[in-house]
């Protein structure tokens, strides 16, 4: 039987079997031999060892597509970032930092911008502006309202996302109305796996429909990016690629050099300055 790792905890995995719904599974001992850990994301094999008890074990680890470090993952597509477009107010750092480190993965990212019920006319135009050639797509919605969310299901569409987003923005409520309808729907069991008292939380996918997971990927206020050269940076700065070449300075670092192509774009409106400031500031 081919599952989903949704979470472990303690060497006990919560394996998702599609229309089955999900079995606690231990990982046999030759793994550890091996020493190949069970990832959350993993396709595995299990033998079922007890309908009742909807307990099994894992047998098989199939290869890995991908394998993120941070969040801890395996198998993902693309990232969803939710901000809110007020209360609380985006923290363009953050989000710039999150690109960052996706582009280090190479995972696509999609930028949602939630609770635009609160917005002002003025808000989707100054977030557009900014991000429209950072490389990220930008999507409005309101999760409470309903607005644009069938937009964000097609982006999730059969694939596997992780989403990330500091407390307060409504990934909760995002969440919820997408597990609402599935959770009907198919009557899927669900099994708790008992939590240590001192654990932090961990990251979990959750199957929202045939195909499809999100990863629920807590403790997301702030992020450090690992020590890298300035140079490097500048590469996931993707506004700054029609610049390549035409500054002074073939390694110009965009920020004390003279005749600098970036800088000269964003005098002239054509980067954006917030994200250029970011840049300058990391
Ligand atoms: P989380 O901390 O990111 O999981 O955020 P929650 O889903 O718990 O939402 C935080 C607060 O924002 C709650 O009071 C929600 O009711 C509210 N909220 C969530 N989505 C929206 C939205 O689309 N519009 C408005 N106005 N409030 C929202
Ligand atoms: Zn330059």
């Amino acid at each position: 039987m081919q599952g989903r790792i949704l979470k472990g905890v303690g060497g006990l995995y919560e394996v998702y079997l599609e229309g089955k719904g999900s079995y606690a599974c231990r990982a046999k001992g030759i793994f550890r031999k091996k020493k190949i850990r069970p990832n959350v994301g993993d396709y595995v094999d299990i033998d079922i060892l007890s309908e009742t008890d909807r307990e099994g074990n894992i047998t098989v680890i199939h290869p890995r597509k991908n394998s993120l470090i941070r969040p801890m993952v395996a198998n993902v597509d693309q990232a969803m970032i939710l901000f809110a477009v007020h209360e609380p107010e985006p923290n363009y750092h953050l989000l710039n930092t999150f690109l960052i480190m996706m582009q280090q993965q190479n995972v696509p990212v999609a930028i949602c911008i939630n609770k635009m019920d609160l917005a002002d006319p003025e808000d989707a135009v100054y977030i557009r502006k900014n991000y429209e050639k950072s490389g990220a797509g930008v999507h409005f919605i309101s999760a409470i309202e309903g607005d644009g969310m069938e937009e964000i299901r097609e982006i999730l569409d059969r694939k596997t996302t992780v989403l990330a987003g500091p407390s307060g923005v409504g990934k909760s409520s995002l969440l919820n109305s997408l597990v609402k309808e599935t959770r009907m729907e198919t009557g899927s069991v669900s099994i708790k796996i008992k939590r240590g008292r001192h654990t932090t939380r961990h990251s979990e996918l959750i199957h929202i429909a045939r195909g499809t997971y999100v990863l629920d990927t807590p403790g997301f206020s702030s992020l450090y990016l690992p020590e890298m050269e300035k140079e490097k940076l500048k590469d996931y700065f993707s506004e700054f690629a029609p610049c390549e070449g035409k500054c002074r300075f073939l390694d110009c670092s965009h920020i004390t050099e003279p005749d600098c192509a970036v800088k000269k774009a964003v005098e002239d409106g054509e980067i954006s300055r917030l994200r250029y400031d970011d840049y300058v500031y990391t």
